[in-house]
């Protein structure tokens, strides 16, 4: 097999056989093809797509391009949840130790950010001394003795996504629908979980913009699972506007933290306690949603959850402290409230422009070995629907240079569109495909 060949192939739109994508993969992981040569290839895939059995084909060959984790011995069920990026997306920073302290173990690999999206692993690296890269027999020790661990992906597993996402990254086809679905799906075959949960994100701050887009693509990963016998659920969910009111790592620690404590954003508990909810369910833990929630919600209420998350913390040899005392985080030299120049509502808040204020201030990176500033970032005092007179705070930002926020505060007042009526509210969840 010529790649030259297979690329031609794509380029005028016909079909791979399984086998022509093994060999892709193949030479994906073993170097034999070169960055160019998969690059094209990637394009290919942009403009011409994949059909069903292109994309389980390829979903299958990245996950056993690596180890696949055995996890039976920790359970019959083991969840995993997953989103396909957002900005202020902390999700899973609750949601892990809710399951847990619920008696749902949880085995979570987690990313670090890619474009504008932030990524839980970063997030967790702001904890001071908090390890997240674990060998997989910590790994899984550790769920074993404390029911949950959140570790960075390891080199050993789906190696050929690695190599891919970081290319996809840098010749602009990460939002591709068959390479998204491939990307999310091969780890979470190789993350071994059987109850997996995804949060399909759609809207201005996610990689698919429209819920068109989001539903192919969550009936694209259910359909993969199906034919790996993988039960997968997808969950469309709207980014619009940032989840909850913090954009930036230490800060949505923080504010993934308030949440544990039974205070954070409406927005973040509603959508950690439906997927928590979710999970339950399909592990035979609870019997319909509200039965799930109310179950959740008492691990909130009497504080075991925050208490989980103190374990976690611990055993990955991060300093809990910062539990109680937000001072222990890094913290931004200087803080610049942003007022507002009109009276009305919020009509729209860009989760992209948001993110990109706070890339800026140094949050995100540009290049792969760019150093990200975990004490930088928005937090939000406004949000679409909300009440707004003139010269009050919509947003503060964090920041450690003045030249940046400078430029970090024009971004983020474009991000902001007021109206004079109140506009109607966004639903979150949008659908759920299973
Ligand atoms: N998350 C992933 O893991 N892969 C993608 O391609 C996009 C989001």
């Amino acid at each position: 097999m010529k790649m030259i060949e297979l690329i031609a192939t794509k380029k005028e739109g016909k079909s791979h056989t399984k086998e022509e994508i093994q060999f892709i993969v193949n030479g994906a992981v073993s170097g034999s093809i070169p960055d160019y040569q998969l690059s094209a290839w990637l394009m290919a895939v942009y403009f011409s797509g994949m059909d069903f059995n292109e994309c389980a084909a390829l979903t299958e060959a990245m996950a056993n391009s690596g180890e696949i984790l055995d996890l039976s011995e920790i359970g019959k069920y083991v969840v995993d949840k997953h989103s396909t990026g957002g900005v202020g997306d902390k999700i899973t920073i609750i949601l892990i130790p809710l399951l847990a302290a619920a008696g749902m173990p949880v085995a979570k690999l987690s990313g670090r950010g890619l474009g504008h999206t932030g990524g839980t692993i970063d997030k967790l690296e702001s904890i001071p001394g908090f390890k997240t890269s674990l060998e997989m027999k910590e790994f899984i020790s550790q769920i074993k003795t404390i029911g949950a661990a959140i570790a960075s992906q390891t080199k050993n597993l789906t190696p050929a996504d690695g190599k891919l996402y970081a290319l996809r990254d840098v010749t602009s086809t990460v939002n591709s629908l068959p390479l998204i679905a491939s990307s999310v799906v091969s780890k979470k075959i190789a993350s071994g979980a059987n109850v997996i949960v995804l949060d399909v994100k759609y809207g201005r701050g996610a990689f698919v913009k429209t819920q068109q887009e989001a539903e192919k693509l969550s009936q694209i990963m259910v359909e993969i699972g199906k034919r790996l016998n993988k039960s997968i659920t997808a969950v469309i969910t709207s980014m619009d506007q940032p989840l909850g009111n913090a954009v930036g790592n230490s800060l949505e620690i923080i504010e993934s933290i308030e949440v544990l404590k039974n205070r954070g954003p409406k927005d973040v508990r509603d959508l950690t306690l439906y997927l928590g909810g979710l999970a339950l369910i399909k592990a035979e833990m609870a019997k319909n949603m509200e039965d799930a929630v109310s179950r959740l919600e008492k691990h909130l209420d009497d504080g075991s959850a925050l208490e989980k998350l103190k374990e976690i913390i611990i055993a990955q040899g991060g300093n809990a402290d910062v539990i109680d005392d937000y001072g222990e985080f890094p913290t931004a030299g200087h803080i610049v409230e942003i007022n507002s120049s009109s009276d009305g509502y919020v009509s729209c808040l860009d989760a992209l422009k948001v993110a990109k204020a706070c890339k800026i201030l140094g949050a995100g990176r540009d290049k792969k070995d760019d150093v990200i500033d975990y004490s930088v970032g928005v937090v939000l005092n406004k949000k679409i629907g909300d009440r707004v007179f003139d010269g009050e705070i919509i947003a503060r930002i964090y920041s450690n240079s003045e030249e940046l926020s400078k430029i970090s505060t024009d971004i983020l007042l474009d991000a902001f569109k007021f109206s004079t009526s109140k506009p109607q509210e966004d639903k979150l969840i949008y659908k759920i495909i299973e």
